[in-house]
């Protein structure tokens, strides 16, 4: 039996996506949000008159779900695509990463190495089959097959600023789903991105409005605390703006802040295998400047030393008028919960990423930089290990009324706005609702987790 009244816990974009295709099904639904911002990941602060993301966005031309979405809330015209720039920054120098003439000229590996690197990367886009690659850490991979030379020149500085003590155990079926997303972005050997004129702000907005429109509640402030069962179902959730009871739950907000909320109620099964699943946090340090830092819209830092392994030029992608004038460097950094940039005061943050930037651009002063601003999660992603697919929990859980729909249904893809879209569209769709209207694109997410319909 389908169910015609649901509660969603989390109103990231998994949440709000999930939101509007059941109330497109009819569904009465209500979001229930933990913080003061629907959004999530997604959410954007003010910026000389312009909004811009708390942690750099761009989209690619393959993500069909964003698309659909975009065009269901008549956005499709404000969708911008861009050829971008990528650097590498390797033995104190910025090299162009753009093109296969670019990989030639790329001196930090030699030339056996640079084929060898070409060769592999171009076997695990196109060809790498996921499920192979799910028990081989990629540094193994890429040591056996690319080469020490490579290895060492490129992928394991970058694997170890992603993910730091966790650098050794990323499965190669995870790079496999990064490779293939990148290369499908290209057209003509350019890589082109895509983005939304006025930032995702522009979506957060039309889909509240859409979501209000269609009588969905929208509950901010209420973190989930605790949960109620009721002959052996989920019954009802407790948060600060009061108690919800409902036929169904569907819950997207991160599993590390779920599992405690079942413990507490005895689930202790399904708690124990949420508990499997680790996150990333990020941190977003942000340059409001009177000039560009350099020449590259994205530009991996593969020295060693360094307190962040990118520096995104937001200004070299969308052009400073959209932001007062400002130029907009984002410098970001990943970190497992037991590193201490983790825990680390802003202050310290501040002067940590600043004297980076010193040492990165020589020529850089304090003085051009109007304002900085630092944006912290604590899940920014799943840590996505060794044979992670055992770990993705079912969407229909052993606990009658809870279904789960969140950022490990991604997996082996890259975490993404365009895949949180399949996620939610899988999980409803398990829910028993109609989503044929939902386009499937060539992602690799909503794979895991998900039986058929009832
Ligand atoms: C640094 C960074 C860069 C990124 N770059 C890109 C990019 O370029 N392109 C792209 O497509 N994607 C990018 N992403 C990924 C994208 O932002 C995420 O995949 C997506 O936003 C995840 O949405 P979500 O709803 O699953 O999770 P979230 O956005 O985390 O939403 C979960 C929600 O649950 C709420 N919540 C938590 N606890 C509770 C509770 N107890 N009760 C109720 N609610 C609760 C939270 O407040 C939050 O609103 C990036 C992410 C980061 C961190």
């Amino acid at each position: 039996m389908k169910e015609r009244s649901v509660t969603i816990l989390g109103g990231g974009i998994t949440g709000l996506a999930s939101a509007y295709l059941l109330a497109r099904n009819g569904v009465h639904v209500r979001v229930v949000e933990g913080s003061d911002k629907f959004g999530g990941l997604l959410n954007t602060f003010s910026v000389g008159g312009g909004r811009l993301e708390h942690f750099y966005h761009h989209f690619f031309t393959h993500d069909a779900e964003i698309n659909w979405l975009l065009n269901e809330l008549g956005l499709q015209e404000e969708v911008v695509f861009r050829k971008t720039s990528m650097g590498v920054h390797r033995d104190g120098h910025a090299y162009d990463f753009n093109s296969p003439m670019d990989v030639l000229r790329f001196t930090p590996m030699s030339w056996v190495g640079r084929a060898r690197f070409a060769a592999t990367s171009l076997y695990l886009g196109l060809f790498g089959d996921w499920r192979s690659g799910e028990d081989e850490a990629a540094l193994d991979w890429f040591r056996k097959y690319a080469g020490k030379n490579v290895t060492d020149a490129l992928w394991r500085p970058m694997l170890e600023i992603k993910f730091g003590p966790y650098h050794d155990q990323v499965p190669i079926a995870w790079m496999m789903g990064r490779l293939s997303q990148r290369m499908r972005s290209r057209r003509s050997g350019e890589e082109l991105l895509g983005y939304l004129k006025g930032s995702l702000q522009m979506l957060l907005d039309r889909l509240m409005e859409d979501l209000a429109r269609r009588g969905v509640e929208m509950i901010a402030e209420a973190p989930v605390e605790r949960i109620e069962l009721r002959d052996g179902r989920m019954h009802a959730v407790h948060t600060p703006k009061g108690t919800f009871t409902d036929e169904v739950f569907l819950a997207t907000m991160p599993t590390i802040h779920l599992a405690p909320v079942l413990e507490h109620a005895g689930i202790l099964e399904l708690a124990k295998d949420l508990r499997r699943i680790g996150y990333f946090g990020a941190v977003c340090g942000i340059l409001e400047m009177d000039r560009p830092l350099g020449q590259h819209y994205w530009l991996n830092v593969a020295d060693p030393g360094y307190p962040f392994g990118g520096v995104i030029e937001q200004t070299l992608f969308i052009r400073p008028e959209n932001y007062g004038g400002r130029h907009i460097a984002y410098l970001s950094r990943y970190f497992a919960p037991e590193e201490d940039i983790a825990n680390m005061d802003e202050p310290k943050l501040r002067e940590l990423f600043l004297s980076g930037v010193e040492r990165l651009h020589p020529g850089f002063k304090r003085d051009q930089v109007h304002a900085f601003h630092l944006f912290r999660t604590r899940t920014a992603a799943t840590i996505c290990d060794l044979r992670f697919s055992e770990k993705v929990p079912p969407c229909r859980t052993s606990l009658p009324g809870l279904f789960l729909a969140n950022m490990a249904h991604v997996y082996p893809d890259e975490r993404s706005v365009n895949n949180s879209i399949r996620v939610a569209a899988e999980a409803v769709r398990t829910m028993g609702h109609d989503t044929a209207m939902v386009p499937k694109g060539r992602s690799l997410s909503g794979q895991i987790g998900f039986g058929a319909a009832t």
